[in-house]
């Protein structure tokens, strides 16, 4: 059976301008879950252990998340990726966990939800309950709010970055009262993210918001400032920061602390996924 270390534990760096700051490692929870891709998994595991499809980029880790599900609670996977075929540690990785691999073009990838491109994976792979992009469902909300509660430290705020927008969701859904959720956005003009959040939580908490300052130029973009702060990170704490999401997060968190966004006294959770 496999371990997963939940609660994830709580880790203290040292405070910044009088502003405490604990790291929720949700990176440690399992090795095969990379983020917090476990959290937006849980409540999709279908309970009859039918076959699940999902969708994702060559790079995407809910895709390998999704594959390591299937393979250690005993379900089957199809993936299908964007864009051509090819190998990279992600792919490889799913194959391993017995996912199968369709890929297809951008173009169609766009047109995912739409019911004749089901239909036409249907023939190709039997039945399947679909998993969107990234977990962004109900379930995966449900499952990232879980993390709240594990919280036992008092605090003020949690940040996290923000892909699809779920964990975000989830946080600021179960957060009690007085408390804030800030997303830091790695996409490219951020802004539509506000929409998706609201549309995946089912009544909006009004509790959040969405830095859109902090990108680097784009998904999976980065440059010598976010990676000289990943290295010094590392000297200091000892922690790899993930370069395509909570590098984004935490630097991004540093630069509001240094401009006084928080007052000081204000505890913030950064959860690293
Ligand atoms: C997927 C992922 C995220 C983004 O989470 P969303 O719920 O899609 O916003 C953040 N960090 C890591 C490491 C991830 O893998």
């Amino acid at each position: 059976m496999i371990e997963l270390r939940i609660p994830s534990p709580l880790h203290p760096l040292e405070d910044r301008d009088g502003v405490r700051i604990m790291l929720k490692r949700d990176d440690l929870i399992h090795p095969d879950f990379p983020g917090n891709k476990w959290r937006k998994l849980k409540h999709n595991i279908p309970h009859d252990r039918g076959q699940v499809l999902t969708f994702g980029g060559a790079f995407s880790n809910h895709i390998q998340a999704t594959a390591a599900a299937g393979h250690h609670f005993g379900f089957p996977t199809v993936g299908v990726i964007r864009g051509e075929e090819r190998v990279n540690p992600v792919l490889a990785a799913a194959a391993d966990f017995g996912m199968r691999l369709t890929y297809v073009s951008r173009t169609s990838y766009r047109e995912k939800s739409n019911p004749s491109f089901i239909a036409a994976l249907h023939d190709e792979f039997g039945d399947f309950t679909v998993i969107p992009e990234g977990g962004a469902n109900p379930e995966g909300v449900r499952g990232c709010a879980e993390l709240v509660a594990e919280i036992d430290a008092d605090f003020d705020v949690i940040c996290c970055s923000c892909g699809t927008g779920t964990t975000l969701a989830g946080v600021a859904s179960a957060l009690p009262a007085g408390r804030r959720a800030l997303g830091f956005s790695v996409l490219r003009g951020g802004a539509f993210l506000t929409d998706d959040v609201r549309r995946l939580q089912p009544e909006d908490s009004r509790n959040w918001a969405i830095e859109t300052e902090f990108d680097f130029g784009g998904f999976a973009r980065r440059d010598s400032t976010l990676d000289a702060f990943i290295s010094d990170f590392r000297d200091e704490h000892d922690i790899t920061l993930n370069w395509v999401y909570e590098a984004k997060m935490m630097y991004g968190l540093y630069a509001l602390i240094a401009r006084g966004r928080f007052e000081p006294g204000t505890t913030v959770i950064a959860v690293l996924a």
